[in-house]
C-alpha cells in the first residue's frame, strides 16, 4: 500500500492523505477523485509517501486516479507551491483555481473524463444552411460550436440546448470525444513564409532593445522595457517572439485586459499565423479553454497570450515571458487568492531560467525602483515609432462655471477637430449619467441602503444604480425625506456627456465606451471596428479607453474630471492617476497627424500636472519614490493587509482587535497597525475592516504571517490576507 498526498479545493492550509494500491511517482500532478466527508471531490496528487499521521484504519481510499490526462508538470506544481507560500493561501485552492474549470468539475459521483463536442465535417458543411424556424436551439448550438470550435458538456446547459445537442449528434453533425482536441504531440508546423507579415523596419531604440532581449534568451533576467506611448513596444515583443519560436521555444505574453486580446490576437496571427497561437482569458467557454490549455501544455502552441490567469499555464518549452502594460492593476487578483500575475511572472522566469520582459510607458513604482536599484535591466524607447508625442495643455477651470463639465476651450477644440474631420476622445472616468441624485430643498442624497455609497443616476430605464453592489431601483418621483418633486441629477457621468455632445454637435457620430456600453459579448469589438473604420467622430469613455489601444485616427484627447483621482486617500492614488492620464493622453496622434491633449483641472499648480504637461514620467516617478522613501511607504516597505467582513460592524472590529493582540510581541521593525474601516466601509450589507502589517524586510513579515494566521480567532467573519496589497 502507498499513500498519496492530495491537495483539495478547501480553505485549509494542508494536504490530505489517502490510501491507494497502485500509485507511482508518475501520478504526482494527476487529478484524483477522493471521498471527503460525506461527498466526493477532485484534487491533485502532490506527493507520495509510505507513512501518514492518520492512523491506517482511518485512512480512506482513493476512488480514482485520472490517468487519461497527462499530470501537471513539476514546474507548475512548484509555481503553485510558491504562490501558496507567498500569498499564504491553501495549496489546494491555488492548484484548483489554476486549472481550467472543465477539469475541476466532479461530474456527479464519478470523475468521468469530461466530454467534448465538435462539429463533424458534415456539420461544418451544413452549419450555414437555413434550418426550419422551429430549430432555434439547434441553430444557436451550431453557431456556438462554429465560433468556439469545442464545447464541453458543461458548456451546454438548459433543456432545449440538450435536446438540440441530441438531435445534432443523431444527425451526425456533431461528434463527441473525451479529448478536447485531437492530440498530435508535435509542435505545430511553422507557417509557410508567404502570407505571414514581415513587420516594419525597427527604429534605433527598438533595434537596440530587441538585441539586448534576444541576447538574454537562455537565462533569467528581468528587463523593464520603458517606452513612451506609441513607441512600438509591441513590435519589440513580436521580434523577440520570432526568435524564441524559431529556436523551438514557447512564449508567454500577458496582457491586462480581455478587451485587448482581439487586437493583439489579430496582430500575432498576422505575423506568425493563427495555428501557432492560443489566447486564454476568462471569456472562453469551458471546453474551448481546456482545448487551448492542452495545446499550450503539450507544447504545440508556440505563443500563449492571455490575461493574468494564463501565468499558470504549463509551458514545457518556455523561452520568454512578456508582461505588457505591467503597471496595470488588473494583474492583481482582488479576491480569493490575491496573487499578482506580474510578480508570479518574474518568479516563473527565475524558475525556468528565461528572461522576463516588463513593458510599460508608466511602470509601476515597484518595478521602477527595481530598475533604479539595478536589479532589473532598463531599456528605454524615447521616441514614437512614427509621428510625434502629442502636445499636452493644462486648462485651468478653477472657479469657472462649466457647461455640463465642458470648458469653452475644450468645447471649441472639439468643434474644430470635428470640422477638420478628425476623431476626438473625451475621457471621464465615471460611468452613468450623474454620480448623485440630490434634493436641493432638504439636502437628501440618494444612498445605497446596502453600501456606504451614493447611487448613480443612469438614463436607460431611469434607474439609480449602485456601482459597488449592483443594487438598482427606479428614480423616485419625489424626495423620500421631504416630498419635494424637484430632484436634481448632480455632476457628470459618461452618459450625460454623450447626451450633451449629441445635442451640441448634431452632425457628429458620438459613441460611448464604458462598462455599461460594452457589457454584451462582442460589443467592445463592434465599437472598435467602427472606430477603426473612421465611422466615429467622438468617443466618450472611461479608463477602458486608456489601456494600450491603438486608435490611429484619433487626434484630440480631452480629459474631464482629472481631479477626481486627486482626492483619494490611498498613497498610490497619484501614481495611478498619473499613469492613467499619461496613458489616455498617449492615445492621441498615433497616426500621421499630430495629436493634442487638453486636461481640465481646478488645481493647475499641482506638481502632477506639470509633469503631465512635460510628459515626464521619470521626473514624476523619482519624485514619488523620494516622497515614499521619506515617509515610509512601499516599495521601501512591505505590507500585508488582513481584511475582514461581516454583517455587523462589531464582529469585524472585535475580530481585528483580537487578531492584533494575537500578533504577540513583534520583532524589531515589524509594525501591526490599529484596525481601520476599509474604504468603502460597507458593501452589499457587509461591514469591512482591515489591519495593516508592515516591515522593511520581507522575511520577518512572512514569518509573522506563518505563525499568526493559524492563531487568528474563530469569529464569524470572513477574513482574507492580502500580501503586497495594491489598494489599502
Ligand atoms: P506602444 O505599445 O509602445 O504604445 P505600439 O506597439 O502600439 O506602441 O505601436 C504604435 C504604432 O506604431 C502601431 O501602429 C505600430 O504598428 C507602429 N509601429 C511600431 N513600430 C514601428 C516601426 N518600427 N515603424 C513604423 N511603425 C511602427
Ligand atoms: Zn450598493
Ligand atoms: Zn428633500
Amino acid at each position: 500500500m502507498s499513500i498519496v498526498q492530495v491537495a483539495l479545493d478547501v480553505p485549509l492550509p494542508r494536504t490530505f492523505d489517502y490510501r491507494t494500491t497502485d500509485a507511482t511517482a508518475e501520478d504526482v500532478g494527476r487529478l484524483v477523485l477522493v471521498p471527503f466527508g460525506p461527498s466526493r471531490r477532485v484534487g491533485v496528487i502532490v506527493g507520495l509517501s509510505q507513512t501518514s499521521r492518520v492512523e491506517p484504519e482511518r485512512l480512506r481510499a482513493v476512488l480514482r486516479i485520472v490517468r487519461s490526462r497527462p499530470p501537471l508538470p513539476p514546474e507548475t506544481l512548484d509555481l503553485c507551491r510558491f504562490c501558496s507560500r507567498y500569498y499564504h493561501h491553501p495549496l489546494g485552492e491555488v492548484l484548483l483555481s489554476a486549472l481550467p474549470t472543465a477539469l475541476r468539475r466532479a461530474h456527479g459521483t464519478s470523475l468521468s473524463a469530461p466530454v467534448f463536442f465538435r462539429l463533424t465535417a458534415a456539420g461544418a458543411a451544413r452549419a450555414g444552411e437555413a434550418l426550419p424556424r422551429s430549430a432555434v436551439a439547434r441553430r444557436a448550438l451550431l453557431d456556438r460550436l462554429q465560433a468556439a470550435g469545442t464545447l464541453a458538456d458543461s458548456d451546454i446547459r438548459g433543456a432545449s440546448a440538450r435536446r438540440a445537442l441530441r438531435a445534432l449528434l443523431a444527425a451526425g453533425w456533431v461528434s463527441s470525444s473525451d479529448q478536447p482536441a485531437h492530440e498530435s504531440g508535435t509542435p505545430e508546423p511553422a507557417e509557410p513564409a508567404s502570407g505571414v507579415e514581415a513587420g516594419p523596419r525597427l527604429t534605433c531604440g527598438q533595434a537596440a532593445a530587441v538585441d539586448v532581449i534576444k541576447a538574454s534568451l537562455g537565462g533569467f533576467q528581468t528587463v523593464l522595457l520603458q517606452g513612451i506611448t506609441g513607441s512600438g513596444k509591441t513590435e519589440v515583443y513580436l521580434r523577440v517572439l520570432e526568435t524564441a519560436l524559431a529556436a523551438g521555444g514557447q512564449a508567454l505574453l500577458l496582457v491586462p485586459e480581455i478587451n485587448l486580446t482581439p487586437q493583439l490576437e489579430a496582430r500575432l496571427a498576422e505575423r506568425f499565423g493563427a495555428a501557432r497561437l492560443v489566447t486564454l482569458h476568462s471569456g472562453l467557454a469551458e471546453g474551448e479553454r481546456l482545448t487551448r490549455w492542452d495545446r499550450a501544455a503539450s507544447g504545440r502552441a508556440g505563443i500563449v497570450a492571455g490575461t493574468r490567469l494564463a501565468v499558470f499555464t504549463p509551458l514545457p518549452r518556455l523561452a520568454v515571458v512578456i508582461v505588457d502594460e505591467e503597471h496595470d492593476a488588473s494583474y492583481k487578483q482582488q479576491e480569493g487568492l490575491r496573487y499578482h500575475a506580474r510578480d508570479l511572472a518574474v518568479f516563473l522566469g527565475r524558475q525556468r531560467g528565461v528572461p522576463v520582459v516588463l513593458g510599460s510607458a508608466t511602470p509601476s513604482l515597484e518595478t521602477y525602483r527595481q530598475a533604479e536599484a539595478g536589479r532589473y535591466r532598463r531599456l528605454t524607447l524615447e521616441t514614437r515609432a512614427s509621428g510625434q508625442p502629442p502636445a499636452v495643455r493644462i486648462l485651468d477651470v478653477h472657479g469657472m462655471v462649466l457647461d455640463n463639465g465642458l470648458s469653452p476651450a475644450l468645447a471649441g477644440a472639439l468643434a474644430d477637430n470635428l470640422a477638420r474631420g478628425e476623431q476626438s476622445l473625451l475621457f471621464l472616468n465615471r460611468r452613468g449619467y450623474a454620480p448623485t441624485l440630490l434634493c436641493p430643498a432638504c439636502g437628501w442624497v440618494a444612498p445605497c441602503h446596502r453600501c456606504s455609497a451614493r447611487l448613480t443616476v443612469h438614463v436607460p430605464g431611469r434607474r439609480l444604480r449602485c456601482h459597488l453592489c449592483g443594487h438598482h431601483e427606479a428614480v423616485p418621483s419625489a424626495c423620500p425625506a421631504c416630498g419635494s418633486q424637484d430632484l436634481r441629477a448632480l455632476g457628470e457621468g459618461t452618459q450625460r456627456l454623450e447626451q450633451v455632445l449629441a445635442a451640441r454637435l448634431p452632425a457628429a457620430r458620438v459613441v460611448r465606451i464604458d462598462r455599461d456600453a460594452t457589457r454584451r459579448r462582442g460589443a467592445f469589438r463592434a465599437l472598435r471596428d467602427r472606430i477603426d473604420a473612421n465611422d466615429v467622430d467622438v468617443l466618450v469613455g472611461t479608463q477602458m479607453l486608456a489601456k494600450g489601444h491603438d486608435f490611429p485616427n484619433l487626434t484630440l484627447v480631452g480629459v474631464l474630471g482629472a481631479d477626481l483621482g486627486l482626492m483619494a486617500a490611498d498613497f498610490r492614488a497619484e501614481e495611478r492617476l498619473f499613469a492613467l492620464l499619461l496613458q489616455v493622453a498617449g492615445r492621441a496622434g498615433r497616426g500621421d497627424r499630430p495629436g493634442q491633449v487638453l486636461v481640465q483641472t481646478a488645481y493647475p499648480a499641482h506638481p502632477l500636472f506639470a509633469a503631465l504637461q512635460a510628459q515626464d514620467y521619470d521626473g514624476f516617478a523619482r519624485g514619488q519614490l523620494a516622497a515614499r522613501q521619506a515617509s515610509g511607504f512601499p516599495p521601501f516597505l512591505h505590507q500585508a493587509l488582513l481584511r475582514a467582513e461581516a454583517p455587523d460592524e462589531h464582529t469585524v472590529f472585535n475580530f481585528l482587535g483580537e487578531a492584533a493582540r494575537r500578533a504577540g510581541p513583534l520583532p524589531d521593525g515589524l509594525v501591526v497597525y490599529d484596525p481601520v474601516p476599509a474604504s468603502p466601509a460597507r458593501v452589499a450589507g457587509r461591514w469591512r475592516g482591515q489591519l495593516l502589517v508592515q516591515c522593511a524586510a520581507r522575511g520577518p513579515l512572512h514569518r509573522l504571517l506563518d505563525v499568526w494566521l493559524p492563531r487568528l480567532p474563530e469569529h464569524r467573519v470572513h477574513w482574507s490576507i492580502d500580501v503586497d496589497p495594491v489598494e489599502v
